[in-house]
Parts: C-alpha cells; structure tokens; sequence
C-alpha cells in the first residue's frame, strides 16, 4: 500500500515536482491568454501551426453538421464512418504503406500495437529515452523488456546478442519527444534485418516535420517501407488535431483490428475530427513553405543561442531543450519567463531522467522571428536569474568581440 495521497503530494511539493496545469482561454497558437494576461507560447507541439486554421475549422464544422459529434461506438460496432475510413486510405498512401488504423491517441496505439504483437517468451526492446506510452506498452505486454542505451545502436546491438526469443520488436522514438534528437534510423534497420527483429517506429514528432513531404524521419533518412514494417504517427502534433495511427502491411492492420485492446475497447474518435485531419493531412503535403519556415526558424534559435551562450541542446527539430539539472531552478526559470510574458513549462523527472530537468522549448512555423528574438533574450535573463553562479551568458561580449 503507498502513502496517503495527501503524504504524496506533501512529498511532490518538498521535491518541487508538483505538478499544476493552467487554464488557456483561447485557441492554439503562438499566443496564450490566462487570466486575461497574453503570453508568447514556446511549448506546444502545434509544430506547422495548424491546430488553429481556418480549412481544418471549416471541415471539422461541415462534417459535425453531417455526422454529428460523438461516433458513438466502437470501429468495429459501428463507430466508424466514412471520414475515418477516408482518413486511413490517405495516411496509407502518405506513409507509403499498404494500410492504416486509426487509433484514439497515440499512448492508446503503442499500448494496442506492441500488446498485441509480443507477448510472454518474446522481448522487446527499447531505446531507454522512448516515450512513456512505449515503455508501459513494453511492460504491459509480459514480454521481457530490454532498454538500450540512448540513440545508441551498438547497446541494442548487444542486447540482441545477449536475448534470442520467439518474437523481437525493436521500439523507438522517431524524434525523441523531451531532447528532439533523432533515433540512428539505418542503424536499427541494419540490426533489425541482422537480428531478425520488427522495427517499430513512433514518428510522433517527426511526421509532418522531417523530409520534403512531410514523411518524416523515415523520409528523411530515405529508408524504405520495408525497413520500417511498422509505424506509429500521432495527429495531435504537427498534424494540429487528435487521435494516431499505425501504418503498416494489410496482414499486421488486420492483426491490430482483430488483437489490440485499445482498438477494440474503445469508441471511436469523433468522424468530424478525423474530417479535419483529412484537411490537416492536405495541408502538410502541399504546404512545404511551414516546414522550411520551421527550419529557418531552429536555425534562427540555434544561432542566437550559441551567441549568447544558452546551453541549448544541438537540436534540428523543432524540439530545443535546455537541460538545467534540477527541478526547482528549472521551476524558477519558468516562473521568471512567465513573468516576462513567455509561457515554457518545466518539464521534470520522472518525465525525464533525474537530474535533467529542463525547459522543452518548442517552435513552430506560426511564430515570428521577432518572437524568437525575444525568446533568446528572456531565456538569457531568466538563466541568469535561475542559475546565477553559473557562467551563463558571459559569451555575449565575446561573441561580440571575435
Ligand atoms: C505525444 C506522444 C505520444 C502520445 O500521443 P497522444 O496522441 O498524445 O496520446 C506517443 N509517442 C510519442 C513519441 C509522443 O511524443
């Protein structure tokens, strides 16, 4: 039995890990509105600036005006409409592969894919900084569960070596969701074929964001479709509306719809919204300029970073974290942000690793560069201001004297 939840929640205070959420008042955006103050938002995943546009609006009204609002059951009772079946057919086609299933949520598909696909005698492996929906997929399955060091195919390979099964899925965070580096793509495709093993790709933050049209991490590192047998993508980032997919063979789909309890014991995501992903869907494909704003803007942030002297992680996506250690100064940076009008959130452990709490910054193609100006300058004050025996900063007049 574990403590009292009011003992709990003493200790989460004391430790500065207390969580509290706030209360936006208007749209997704670059801008948020709490308690009628405005701040400039560095913290969504809302990456092509989508979740707001008029055309995705537009088709998520038409079809609630046509389907209503709640699918009403599950997909395989009679939840699924049209809009969702259409909206498989063209991530399918997206992702190059056979067939796609829409889930409810992203966390539901990672529990639903790899609990289906491995279960005890089998082990799974996973990269020891993925998401926490593939971790707890990972346990929840009763396989064994071996972690590999981070990025770090050499770890897997080891790991591999060391635990033949009847079943291997090899796991992994596209873009990795709190340091937005990249998973080593051929690498694990390379073990994956060595080793016999299916590679299970959760392309979160990647889709939409990485290669010319939007196919992300695999687009990007030009691997085939067969390298990447499955593949996850989630609709809430970049795609700026709900819900998440698997992508994959005719056989491993109808395997999901038959096995995946997060499939199948669940209602439907509302028909309106997979219509407004249908308009998002659009958008991503033939709207590269966000995609390349994107990137103007990392480059941006990157390069006034260094020039200040901001520890920044080297990141080329739109995910820009600033490891400051502990949870409470992490909190005060925050707080001092906040209070100069920019909205970041600390992330701390167990979200990430002890002693690597940071400010996950996040751009997207809707922010200006005037915003990221003035995010460098508030980040350099609000470090100093956190951190204030640490050298932070000092490269400023270097910068400018070299
Ligand atoms: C956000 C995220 C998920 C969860 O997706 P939801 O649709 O929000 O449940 C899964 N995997 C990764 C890597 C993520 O970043």
């Amino acid at each position: 039995m574990s403590a009292p939840p009011a003992q709990t929640l003493q200790r989460l205070r004391e430790q500065h890990l207390y969580r509290s959420r706030l209360t936006l008042d208007n749209a997704t955006g670059v801008e948020a509105v709490i308690s009628g103050q405005r701040y400039i938002t560095f913290c969504s995943n809302d990456y092509l600036g989508l979740a707001n546009h008029p055309e995705l609006i537009r088709a998520l009204q038409t079809a609630a005006a046509d389907y209503g609002v709640g699918s009403g059951a599950s997909h395989l009772v009679t939840g699924h409409k049209t809009p969702h079946h259409a909206l498989e057919e063209e991530l399918a086609t997206f992702t190059r592969r056979p067939r796609a299933l829409l889930f409810s949520t992203g966390y539901m598909a990672n529990i639903g894919a790899i609990t289906a696909l491995a279960g005890r005698g089998d082990t799974v492996f996973e990269d020891r900084l993925n998401h926490a929906s593939l971790i707890d997929a990972g346990q929840l399955s009763g396989a064994t569960l071996k972690r590999y060091q981070h990025a770090d195919a050499a770890s897997l390979e080891r790991l591999l070596r060391g635990h033949p099964g009847d079943t291997r899925l090899i796991a992994s965070d596209g873009v990795f969701s709190m340091d937005g580096d990249l998973a080593p793509l051929p690498a694990l495709v390379r073990s994956a074929r060595q080793h016999n093993a299916i590679l299970m790709i959760d392309d979160a933050h990647g889709l939409g964001v990485l290669g010319a049209t939007g196919g992300g991490i695999c687009e990007h590192y030009g691997v085939s479709v067969d390298d990447v047998p499955l593949l996850i993508g989630t609709l809430g980032k970049a795609f700026g509306t709900f819900g998440a997919f698997v992508a994959g063979s005719e056989n491993l789909i109808d395997l999901l719809i038959q096995k995946a309890r997060t499939y199948i014991y669940t209602t439907a995501l509302p028909p309106a919204v997979a219509a407004a992903t249908r308009a998002s869907l659009r958008l991503v494909q033939t709207e590269s300029w966000r995609r390349e704003r994107l990137q103007t803007l990392i480059a941006r942030f990157q390069h006034g970073a260094a020039q200040l002297g901001l520890p920044v992680s080297a990141s080329s996506t739109p995910i820009q974290p600033l490891i400051m250690g502990d949870a409470q100064s992490t909190l005060h940076a925050a707080e001092h942000l906040r209070e100069n009008g920019i909205l970041i959130t600390a992330i701390r452990p167990p979200t990430v690793p002890a002693d690597t709490a940071r400010l996950r910054i996040t751009l997207s193609a809707a922010h200006s560069d005037e915003q990221i100006d003035l995010l460098l300058e508030k980040l350099h004050d609000a470090i100093r201001a956190a951190l204030p025996d640490q050298a932070v900063g000092d490269t400023r007049k270097q910068a400018g004297s070299t």
